[in-house]
């Protein structure tokens, strides 16, 4: 458990009190420990585990036994108590941003109020503007927070829908009877959000899987050979139990989508092939298609990634052998976009190096915050000296790996970087970032962020959009205007893989491709284990159609610095 993670849990008690109706005396107890918490250098994990914690001054004895509890069970007790009695309403809206639990409080007192339906409600009728400390701009946030909860309810990140299909998938082939099982659905073709997992098994008797199902959750058989298992995340996973024989047409049908699924039945009709959930039919004779590329083959068709399978131009492109070669793990050089203990990350430079290397990248871009990100210790110019001479030094001991000297910098309210140009030169590379203000106009915030890609020392532009899936939308921004200016000034689109991010949005990601944009995967890991987010950057670039060609990442750390160098020279002359 993070720092982070833990201060989370800590300052949620503090939240739950407050709408207990708790003294803040109490209350405030919480909220501190959870920013001393956040604040530590050092894992509280470690601390804990060599009984150090009660040691760190301005954290009292119950506050160390709640640490030390989540530390070793994963989970506080108390924080679990208070989850189950204050009413879920309450809960609901502690997650609209801009609404704490005091303010959520007093909406309450004043207003009775107790679920997001009436606050929406009271919002329509104008009262929450009569409140005191509230007005028309707190007004209109909370309606458009609700308005987000309302879309991204039953929805669930990628990462969470993934590990669980996994999890799943894991359990029933570890059963004998069971041959294969494939994740299907919107997870297999990647999709950023997901509302419902699909595993086709083959296994022609429900009543077995479903005895082994009842282990994971509640199971409820559905029509013709399907189950329905809500798991552990409140996700429903629907499984498809088929006989072997008809696995792989089964697996292409629920991997859809519909779109997809649409365009191949037109084509195949052509044909005079027809396809069901089931079977692939000529003739009125069922042929047998062991895997998917056989479904593919038969119609001519060049075998269609699932993340392609969107029902765009892919089967146009599919016919005529044009459908592009996507990266893959091993096309991948080197990880970019990284945090260390020296801004906000949790790991040492040499233990995020060591990580990288580790997973058998050539290189690793460190890019910390940037001095005007104080709230996650942004570089000041000498810190930065300091992390530059600890990278050299480290440099020094490697012949198989390189620290490239980057950095996040923050794109200023006014579109300026966050350091003098002489600073600036001194990085192998720079993602440039918004990371406040977002409440400017369109007009403005495209002017900002265009005028940061102009900037010559921009190598990346970080996080285009700043959206938080689920959580918060991005800045209103031109974005089709942003990849036309990142494009003239040779400047990379950042695809952020974070599953909390995964910004830019894949769907704009095929623009940039006809524009001749570049894009580079960044983790924007914190933490060492983070460095696998390069995984749902590659999802997202496939699902987006880019060539290993158009990628940063495929560089080696040599070609990445000629880039900055190239785009200086240029602006020189
Ligand atoms: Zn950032
Ligand atoms: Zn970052």
């Amino acid at each position: 458990m993070t720092n982070k993670q833990i201060g989370k849990v800590l300052s949620q008690i503090g939240s739950l009190l407050i709408l207990q109706g708790e003294s803040t005396f109490k209350t405030r107890a919480y909220a501190n420990a959870a920013r001393r918490v956040e604040t530590l250098s050092e894992p509280v994990e470690d601390m804990v585990h060599e009984d150090r914690l009660g040691k760190v001054p301005g954290l009292g004895a119950s506050m160390v036994r709640h640490i030390t509890e989540l530390v070793r069970v994963g989970q506080s007790s108390y924080h679990q108590s208070l989850v189950k009695t204050v009413p879920a309403g309450f809960q609901e809206m502690l997650t609209i941003s801009g609404l704490g639990a005091k303010k959520i409080r007093t909406i309450h007192d004043h207003l009775g109020i107790d679920s997001v339906g009436e606050l929406e409600y009271a919002c329509m009728e104008n009262r929450l503007v009569k409140l005191n400390g509230f007005g028309a701009k707190t007004q209109e946030r909370v309606l458009k927070g609700i308005d987000l909860i309302k879309r991204s309810r039953g929805f669930h990140r990628l990462d969470r829908a993934l590990k669980e299909a996994k999890s799943l998938a894991d359990d029933l082939l570890r059963h004998p009877d069971v041959w294969r099982v494939e994740i299907a659905g919107d997870v297999r073709r990647r999709m950023e959000v997901i509302s419902e997992i699909d595993l086709v098994v083959s296994h022609p008797d429900r009543d077995r899987i479903m005895a082994i199902l009842h282990r994971f959750g509640q199971v409820q058989a559905e029509d013709g050979q399907d189950l329905t298992v809500i798991g552990p995340t409140g996700l429903p996973v629907r499984v498809h139990c088929v006989p072997d024989e008809t696995f792989a047409v089964t697996l292409y049908h629920w991997t859809g989508s519909d779109g997809h699924r649409t365009r191949v039945a037109r084509h195949a009709d052509d044909r005079g092939i027809t396809i069901t959930d089931r079977h692939v039919i000529h003739d009125r004779t069922v042929i047998p298609c062991p895997d998917e590329s056989a479904i593919y083959d038969l119609l001519g068709l060049q075998f269609v990634p699932p993340e392609l399978r969107e029902g765009g131009e892919e089967i146009a492109r599919a016919s005529e052998n044009r459908l592009p070669k996507l990266p893959v793990r091993s096309d991948i050089q080197g990880v970019i976009h990284n945090h260390t203990s020296y801004s906000d990350g949790m790991h040492s430079l040499r233990e995020m190096a060591e990580g990288a290397r580790a997973r058998g990248f050539g290189y690793i871009a460190v890019c910390d915050h940037s001095r005007t990100a104080a709230y996650a210790h942004g570089l000041s110019i000498e810190r930065v000296l300091e992390q530059q001479e600890e990278i050299d030094a480290l440099n020094a001991q490697y012949d198989d790996f390189r620290i490239l000297k980057g950095i996040e910098s923050d794109i200023l309210p006014d579109g300026s970087l966050d350091y003098p140009n002489e600073v600036l030169a001194s990085f192998d590379l720079v993602v440039a970032s918004v990371h406040s203000m977002f409440n400017m106009s369109e007009a403005d915030m495209t002017e900002r962020m265009v005028k940061a890609i102009r900037n010559p020392h921009t190598t990346i532009l970080g996080h285009p959009t700043g959206r938080l899936l689920l959580a918060r939308d991005g800045y209103p921004v031109d974005v089709v205007r942003l990849i036309d200016e990142a494009v003239a000034n040779d400047v990379a689109i950042e695809v952020n893989a974070n599953p909390h991010r995964l910004d830019l949005d894949w769907r704009h990601l095929e623009y940039g491709m006809t524009r001749g944009a570049r894009f580079s995967i960044g983790p924007d890991a914190h933490h060492v284990d983070e460095l696998d987010y390069v995984d749902y950057g590659l999802y997202m670039v496939r699902k987006g159609g880019v060539t290993p060609d158009r990628l940063l990442n495929t560089l080696t750390a040599e070609e990445l610095i000629r880039l900055k160098t190239v785009n200086l020279s240029t602006a020189a002359s």
